[in-house]
């Protein structure tokens, strides 16, 4: 790309859009600026990107500064049928991702991994699998640091360990993946890809430039992801847990790749079959790249998971506290609670996303989930499908905090608080970390409350005494 030729209008000021800034500042590119937020940290980002010199726009100004620019690089967040894309679909111009930029500039192999649910998990695997083997791997895109502030850092010898999502797969062309992994597919953000067909077509697109040189990790247990085998001329590697397939499955308790034994299922660190099925999925990529299978069996033995996915994060008086505040979507939800061992209270509710609860019911009836505590925006859409259900045990509570608290009190000694929320955090929360984070200090407030009790309780003092400790 001729950078130097070029005028780049980066809307969204995330993290992706001051990486994509500050790549195309220093290859020479002219680049403007705007996001709808004028305030606060975005204020700051601006400041800082207008000194290295970027141009900002400001919104009253967009429509007329707009038209002086070639190419729009939009952030993932801005749904491409946004007024500001649409006027330069019209006039004719480009409309490319921060991971668009990167594709273009990467010199290196790129193992590619998206998927409704997994995607972090499993990226964050192969790259601890690539760094036990000694390469140059970075986990990138969706998760760590976008794909353009790698490149220089990548080199030719690196490897792109990049987790792609469907809306960055939105704006994203040029990207040619050594390996491309699909891990499932599920109803998911339909509220900004309208239909299912939309969404799975998006997801198709990771392996749109791949050939017969490249390799195509695939679901077979997914009807939809296997389907995917009949779109592309590449590679297929399947991974199963149920079949012993062409690639990595389960046999007798032993994850194994083409007839070979890699290691105990058992000893992978993790709980749940979907975090057998992201083990998989990692094994088939590291033997498409020639990793030994000691070296593999060792870096998922020492996995120790991602923050806010199944995470133990304490316990009080008794009660185990889960954060699953990653669980955006009903599926995620589902596997979570086949997955936690013993009896739960589940936290559920934030942004809806269009989607129907009832599936969750089904699983929630046949899990250790004893109660439900429904909190956030949509919490009346998910009380209606769990009475449609027959699912009665269940606390209606807003806001958040009075949840967790509710759901502490409801909870008795060996049970678990699972936070596995089947929402977006957007209602209360900036993002689910910001809402996995508020979880663990509701927690450790209610460990510091119980001390105190507990306190008193021993040395017959008052409580007011207890509680200044
Ligand atoms: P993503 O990056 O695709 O959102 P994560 O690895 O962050 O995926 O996990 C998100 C949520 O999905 C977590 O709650 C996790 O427990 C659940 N999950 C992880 N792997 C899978 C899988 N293979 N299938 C379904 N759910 C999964």
């Amino acid at each position: 790309m001729l950078y130097q030729r070029q005028t780049f209008l980066v809307a969204g000021l995330s993290r992706s859009g001051i990486a994509a800034s500050e790549f195309l500042l220093e290859r020479g590119a002219k680049v403007y600026c705007f996001d709808d937020v004028e305030e606060g940290s975005v204020a700051a980002t601006a400041a800082s990107l207008r000194e290295r010199g970027c141009t900002i726009i400001h919104k009253e100004e967009l429509e007329t500064r707009a038209k002086e620019c070639d190419i729009l690089v939009l952030s993932p967040g801005i749904p491409v049928d946004h007024p500001l894309p649409v006027a330069f679909r019209r006039a004719g111009k480009r409309i490319i991702g921060e991971t668009e930029l990167g594709a273009l500039a990467l010199k290196c192999p790129c193992v590619a991994v998206t998927g409704t649910n997994g995607k972090t998990t499993t990226v964050t695997m192969i790259d601890g699998i690539f760094k036990a083997a000694g390469k140059k791997s970075l986990a990138c895109g969706n998760v760590g640091r976008p794909l353009t502030s790698c490149i220089k850092e990548l080199g030719e010898d690196g490897i792109a360990c990049a987790e792609i999502s469907s809306f960055q797969l939105e704006t994203l062309y040029s990207l040619r993946p050594h390996i491309a992994v699909v891990l499932n597919i599920a109803e998911d953000h339909l509220n900004r890809h309208y239909n299912m067909e939309n969404y799975i077509y998006l997801k198709s697109r990771i392996f749109r430039n791949s050939a017969e040189s490249e390799y195509v990790v695939l679901n077979y247990d997914d009807p939809i992801v296997r389907s995917f085998a009949e779109k592309t001329k590449a590679h297929i590697v399947w991974f199963s847990g149920r079949e012993p397939v062409e690639g990595g499955y389960l046999s007798e308790g032993y994850f194994c790749y083409m007839g070979e034994k890699i290691m105990p299922a058992a000893e992978l660190p993790l709980d749940g079959e979907h975090n057998a099925m992201n083990a998989l999925a990692s094994i088939c990529a590291a033997k498409l790249m020639g990793i030994e299978n000691t070296t593999i069996a060792a870096a998922l033995k020492s996995f120790r998971g991602v923050a806010h996915r199944l995470q133990r994060i304490g316990e009080v008086n008794g009660i185990t506290f889960i954060d699953d505040s990653k669980a955006t979507n009903v599926d995620s939800a589902i596997k979570a609670v086949c997955s936690v061992r013993g009896e739960s209270i589940l936290l559920l509710g934030g942004k809806d996303k269009g989607y129907p609860y009832e599936p969750l019911f089904d699983a929630v009836r046949n899990s250790g989930v004893v109660h439900c505590v429904i909190y956030g925006e949509n919490a009346f859409r998910i009380l209606g499908a769990a009475l449609k259900k027959g699912f009665t045990a269940v606390t209606l509570c807003r806001p958040f905090d009075v949840a967790v608290k509710v759901a502490y009190l409801t909870a008795k000694r060996g049970q678990n608080l699972l936070l596995s929320p089947a929402s977006a955090s957007f209602d209360a929360f900036r993002n689910y970390e910001e809402r996995g984070e508020r979880f663990k200090e509701l927690m450790l407030s209610l460990k510091n409350e119980s001390r105190g009790e507990v306190r008193a309780e021993v040395s017959g003092e008052g409580s007011e005494d207890a509680f200044s400790e």
